[in-house]
């Protein structure tokens, strides 16, 4: 069941990459190399975290949970489960209530990957991006899955939705992810108040950190963003420069990325 729900997403995310990448083609907002700098190795990072690093979560949190219940440490907590605060809600419903809490929830985690120094060592790779694509979406440390599902999965399991809303929510993220770092030109006019789009995401990657630690935080919707003031938008244009302040010292290739920080060995001087 899970096994197919992943070989379905797999299938959806190739279809998503190949929209958006003829879409840049056709109607491209800057001018931009298709083969850009990093091309090849965002294509990993599409492949690494696309399938193999979510699946690796799975593994190893349904390995915790069992070895959990082994140990009777759960014993007298109430089961997540049993709250089902969605059950019985009709489909349309219950995608729109795990869309709005689930990316409440991200984001506050993506403000704390930029105010805990810890966390932002890892959410660096992100911000590694020099040109903005709709592969860019998917360039982005392992360890930031680990504390995006773990943070995620507890107020997402009391809604108790049907699978199938989970997974439209995981498809239409990934889509509106894709669109945030591609190179169109969408604000989404009066709708950009709700929902993030390329003009807005383009400045959450400005190498200058405005605000102190960056604006403009939100994943799928915009929302949070205008409701907390953290949201930047000039009239027009973009940013300068991407990137971050001393990414000329981040390491470069792979598996130095893939080790970093856990391992600051390599690091260019
Ligand atoms: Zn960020
Ligand atoms: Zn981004």
């Amino acid at each position: 069941m899970l096994a197919r729900a992943v070989r379905e997403y797999v299938l959806w995310l190739a279809l998503l990459s190949i929209l958006c990448f003829v879409a840049e083609r056709i109607r491209p907002w800057r001018a931009q190399k298709a083969l850009r700098k990093g091309f090849f190795e965002d294509l990993f990072w599409l492949a690494w975290n696309g399938e193999f690093v979510g699946l690796g979560v799975l593994w190893a949190g349904t390995r915790l949970a069992s070895l959990a219940a082994r140990t009777g440490l759960l014993e007298g907590l109430p089961d997540p489960d049993s709250f089902r605060l969605l059950a019985g809600a009709p489909l349309f419903l219950q995608f729109l209530g795990v869309l709005v809490f689930k990316d409440f929830v991200e984001w506050w985690i993506h403000n704390l990957l930029h105010r805990v120094p810890w966390l932002w060592e890892f959410h660096k790779l992100h911000h590694s991006i020099e040109e903005l694509d709709w592969i860019g979406n998917f360039r982005f440390h392992w360890m930031e899955v680990v504390v995006y599902k773990s943070l995620t999965w507890l107020p997402v399991a009391v809604l108790g939705a049907d699978g199938r809303a989970l997974f439209a929510v995981a498809i239409f993220g990934t889509l509106i992810g894709h669109l945030n770092h591609s190179n169109l030109a969408i604000g989404w006019g009066p709708l950009r108040y709700v929902l993030n789009s390329p003009r807005m995401h383009v400045w959450h990657h400005d190498r200058i950190p405005r605000g102190g630690h960056g604006r403009n935080f939100g994943i799928v919707l915009s929302l949070w963003d205008w409701i907390f003031g953290t949201a930047y938008w000039p009239r027009s244009g973009g940013p300068e420069r991407l990137g971050f302040e001393g990414m000329e010292s981040f390491p470069a290739g792979i598996p130095r990325r893939l080790a970093y920080p856990l391992t600051r060995r390599g690091i260019a001087k």
